[in-house]
């Protein structure tokens, strides 16, 4: 059963590693958990007839290797730099202990603990690692205790040992009360851990994905589906006072990919989301639209202030040196949110701006009132404009 229950572990982490590569260290889990199974694997080996005495060096040595290989896994996992020393230091003296120093009996107290401290040790040290690497979640808290009880019942497992007597590892072993004890307790805590892990895995996997989906990958700025979900969460929120919108578009932009090249064109577009990230400070949530148009959400401002925050931003693009390249500028039209109002028609107000900011010759932001519908279209010379120095 712990076979087939660790074998099950070892191939989810593995096909979560080869679906999802960005999620870090399960193919370290993978490994810890392979190693962990050849513990009972060779118990049934003995069974089967394989060399005792060979079989009494593997099982410890794969087990404990296994055990301890799940600390790095973690802190690869957590993207820290893991305790390689420690974890070295743990296998390396276990192997050590199990290979060369002769195995008192299995029901001797003393011999037992020092047999199962490196186990132990193991288990401390995964404890270590989610208390110092993971964030302070209910669920981490929870696998700092499993691993700190898998510890404690190595510990314990002495006790069992010399209380009921192990029959030695040998062909009567498997058959023994004390490796009924120790396989089912040992089993219970790895596969309780083993779930733990599982479930912060495929939670980490969900958030990567859903950043993923969020995120624009040649700018790494929100995309239009964040901007939606943003949008939705801010207007209409009683503690949301104002909420403004402005679409950013930059100016004769297919210029620069026709004369300089598309890759050229990617760079700007970079560049001028660092300045919109750098510019937009929180709460204003810049995002990319599409093409080279950028929105960004202002809440808790409106009329000069918006304005202000627009014109800021206008500026900050236009200093921007990207290599030989002349200035780029941007045209931004500028509306408030209505409450309960839907982002269609509010970038379409923003819209309406932008294109009098086009028209009246660019490199400058335009507001239009939000009261102003697609119908009533105010004269062009009413709206508020703030022209370039
Ligand atoms: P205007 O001042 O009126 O905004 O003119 P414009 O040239 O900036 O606008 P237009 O809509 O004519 O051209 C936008 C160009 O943006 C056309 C398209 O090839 C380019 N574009 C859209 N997406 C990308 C992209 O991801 N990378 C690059 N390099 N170019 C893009
Ligand atoms: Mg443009
Ligand atoms: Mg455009």
């Amino acid at each position: 059963m712990n076979t087939l229950l660790g074998a099950m572990f070892a191939a989810s982490f593995l096909v979560i590693a080869y679906l999802n590569p960005s999620v870090r260290g399960t193919r370290w889990m993978a490994l810890s958990y392979g190693f962990g199974i050849m513990e009972p694997v060779s118990h049934l080996a003995v069974v089967l007839g394989a060399d005792v005495a060979t079989m009494k060096i593997v099982a410890p040595c794969t087990f404990l290797t296994g055990l301890a290989l799940m600390a790095p896994a973690l802190s690869i996992f957590h993207r820290k730099r893991p305790m390689w020393r420690m974890c070295a230091a743990i296998i390396l003296c276990g192997l050590f202990y199990y290979g060369f120093v002769p195995r008192g009996p299995t029901d001797s107290f003393w011999h037992e603990l020092s047999f199962q401290s490196f186990c132990a040790a193991s288990m401390f040290l995964c404890a270590a690692t989610v208390r110092r690497d993971a964030p302070g979640t209910r669920m981490n808290k929870a696998l700092t205790i499993v691993f700190i009880v898998a510890g404690l019942h190595f510990l314990v497992k002495p006790a069992v040992a010399a209380t009921v007597g192990t029959d030695g590892i040998d062909e009567n072993y498997a058959a023994s009360l004390y490796a009924v004890f120790s396989q089912s307790s040992g089993g219970v805590l790895l596969v309780a851990a083993g779930l733990l892990i599982l479930i912060s895995v495929l939670q980490s996997v969900v958030q990567a994905n859903h950043a993923q989906a969020h995120t624009d990958p040649l700018t790494g700025l929100p995309n239009r589906r964040a901007l939606y979900e943003a949008f939705q969460s801010l207007s209409g929120k009683p503690d949301v006072p104002a909420l403004s919108i402005a679409i950013v578009d930059i100016d004769r932009f297919k210029a620069i990919n026709d004369q300089l090249g598309h890759d050229r064109g990617d760079e700007v577009l970079r560049s001028v989301a660092d300045c919109l990230q750098r510019t937009c400070l929180s709460p204003a949530i810049p995002a990319r639209l599409g093409g080279e148009e950028f929105v960004v959400l202002l809440p808790g401002c409106d009329g000069e202030k918006a304005m202000l925050v627009c014109e800021c931003i206008r500026l900050s693009i236009f200093r921007l040196s990207i290599h030989d390249l002349a200035a780029i500028s941007v045209s931004i039209g500028l509306t408030g949110v209505l409450k309960g109002e839907d982002l269609t028609d509010a970038l379409r107000r923003a819209d309406r701006a932008l294109y009098d900011a086009k028209h009246s010759g660019r490199n400058r932001c335009v507001s239009v009132p939000m009261e102003e519908k697609d119908g009533d279209r105010m004269p062009p010379a009413l709206r508020k404009t703030l022209r370039p120095v």
